[in-house]
């Protein structure tokens, strides 16, 4: 039984210009624990997808479920990184992972000892106290990794993570999100227009055709990991 199952996914836009198809009767299952990457050309639809699968925007028709729960609303189980870390900027590296727990309504006390140890995991060991603008780009994506992890969400989407850094920085945070991921092994989505980036992180590569967006290769990757 797939954890995460797409039927018939289908998401238009109604603009001025008349109607957009981002994503055209979509089916996809993917497994509990699994690595999956999804690439595509820019504008196919691979952020509309990721988009209807948090439950921040509804797909026009079609239906997606995570476990049992039929997503049609916010999913409180995501755990999501854009692009941009998207960090407060008056609120310390912890104080902003530990944003989570706080918008989720938890005990914050209860997820300082796990929102340092993350911060070690990416090798931020010693900047829990640091201010957003006192950390580089690669540092501050690194604490939004820390962020989207904190209470332990059973999927993580990832739109782009790894985007807006230069390619050393990518290289360095690319090492960094595959040691979590084989930490936490949870659920992860990630949306990429590297196919390397793809091959190097997941266990399986779906390749979406330019819009509207359908399958057009469904590749599982096998090779050892660290
Ligand atoms: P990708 O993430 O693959 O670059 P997107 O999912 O962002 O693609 O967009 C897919 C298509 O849907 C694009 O043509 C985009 O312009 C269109 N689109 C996305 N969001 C909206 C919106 N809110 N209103 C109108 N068109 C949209
Ligand atoms: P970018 O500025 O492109 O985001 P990095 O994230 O690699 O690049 O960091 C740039 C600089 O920040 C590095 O040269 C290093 O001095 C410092 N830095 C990054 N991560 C750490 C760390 N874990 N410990 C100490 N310094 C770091």
């Amino acid at each position: 039984e797939p954890f995460i199952r797409f039927r018939d996914v289908e998401k238009s836009f109604s603009t001025k210009n008349g109607t957009v198809t981002a994503v055209e009767r979509l089916s996809l299952d993917i497994a509990e624990g699994e690595f999956l990457a999804i690439v595509g050309p820019s504008g196919c639809g691979k952020s509309t997808l990721l988009m209807a699968l948090a439950g921040l925007t509804q797909p026009t028709s079609g239906s997606i479920d995570v476990g049992d729960e039929r997503v049609d609303g916010p999913m409180t189980t995501a755990g999501i990184v854009f692009q941009s870390a998207e960090l407060l900027s008056w609120r310390t590296a912890l104080e902003n992972i530990l944003l989570q727990a706080e918008i989720r309504k938890l005990d914050k006390n209860a997820y300082r000892e796990r929102a340092l140890q993350l911060l070690a995991d990416v090798g931020l060991e010693g900047f829990a106290d640091h201010y957003p603008d006192e950390l580089s780009g690669g540092m501050q994506q690194r604490v939004a990794l820390c962020r989207a992890l904190l209470h332990e969400p059973s999927m993580v989407l990832m739109d782009e993570p790894l985007g807006a850094l230069d390619a050393i920085t990518r290289d360095q945070v690319q090492l960094d999100l595959q040691h979590l991921w084989l930490t936490v092994r949870s659920t992860v989505v990630l949306i990429t227009h590297s196919i390397e980036e793809a091959v190097f992180l997941a266990d399986r590569v779906v390749v979406l055709s330019p819009r509207p967006a359908s399958i057009a290769a469904d590749l599982t990757i096998d090779l050892p990991r660290p």
